[in-house]
């Protein structure tokens, strides 16, 4: 069964309110998906949980809703992150969109020496953010935060938060069960080199792990790691 068409908007909910749609919006859902004045919508905008809504009205790139009645509260999701190295534009797009299914709470973008890129897009990234959001019932938004060079992440890392470092090729354990706040390290397509792997063992918050005896590519290194910390509460 599909479930209703979530959206997220910016605006405060409380029932009763009335709501512009973004033009985005609009377009999704009267050319795109045929709603029409009366149908329902969920909406959620990451503080005051998810409430069903009504379209009111709709035009090409316009539509207005009604709040109704509040469908779940406000919940945290586990307080994981995930610090990725840049990649090449399709696969960073991909760790996005996945990590956000995966329930991250925070995103970090980490500029290596082998990496693809120093750049990223954070309008295009956000928006696949909330997309991903938006179709896992998630009731957040990931943090997507400014792309921060090795050194300085681990320089003003807080230290009460493990980070769990993907590094391939060394008898590393698995990804242990932590309780807590946690976060997964993943390094470029080219790998960290020796003075990075060198500064990751010089921390006490850095745990080295295997993600099995493949090399994976950076972007199924995320996907892996954080499928491996769902099980666990890192809250
Ligand atoms: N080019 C490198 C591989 C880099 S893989 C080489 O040939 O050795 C890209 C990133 O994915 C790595 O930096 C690491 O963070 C992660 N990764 C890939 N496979 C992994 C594995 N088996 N265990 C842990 N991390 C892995």
């Amino acid at each position: 069964m599909t479930g209703s068409i979530r959206l997220h908007v910016a605006a405060t909910l409380a029932a009763g309110d009335a709501i512009a749609a973004t033009a985005a919006q609009a377009h999704y859902l009267g050319t795109v998906m045929r709603r029409g004045p009366g149908d329902t919508v969920l909406l959620f905008n990451g503080r005051d949980g998810e409430f069903s809504a009504r379209i009111e009205t709709i035009r090409r790139d316009r539509a207005s809703f009604r709040v109704e009645h509040r469908t779940r509260s406000q919940s945290a999701e586990p307080d994981l992150w995930l610090a990725f190295a840049l990649l090449k534009r399709d696969a960073t797009d991909l760790v996005v969109q996945k990590a956000t299914e995966l329930g991250v709470a925070a995103l970090q973008p980490v500029i290596a020496e082998r990496g693809n890129t120093h750049r990223m897009n954070p309008d295009r990234l956000t928006a696949i953010a909330i997309e991903a959001a938006e179709q896992s019932e998630r009731l957040t938004i990931p943090a997507l935060h400014a792309p921060l060079p090795l050194a300085a992440l681990l320089s003003r890392w807080p230290p009460e938060r493990p980070l769990f470092a993907a590094v391939e090729r060394i008898a590393a354990p698995r990804i242990a069960p932590v309780g807590g706040p946690c976060a997964l390290l993943v390094g470029p397509e080219g790998g960290f080199i020796a003075a990075e792997l060198d500064a990751l063992r010089a921390h006490p918050f850095v745990t080295r792990v295997s993600l099995g005896p493949r090399i994976l590519r950076a972007d199924t290194a995320c996907i892996a790691g954080l499928a491996l910390l769902q099980g666990v509460d890192c809250r």
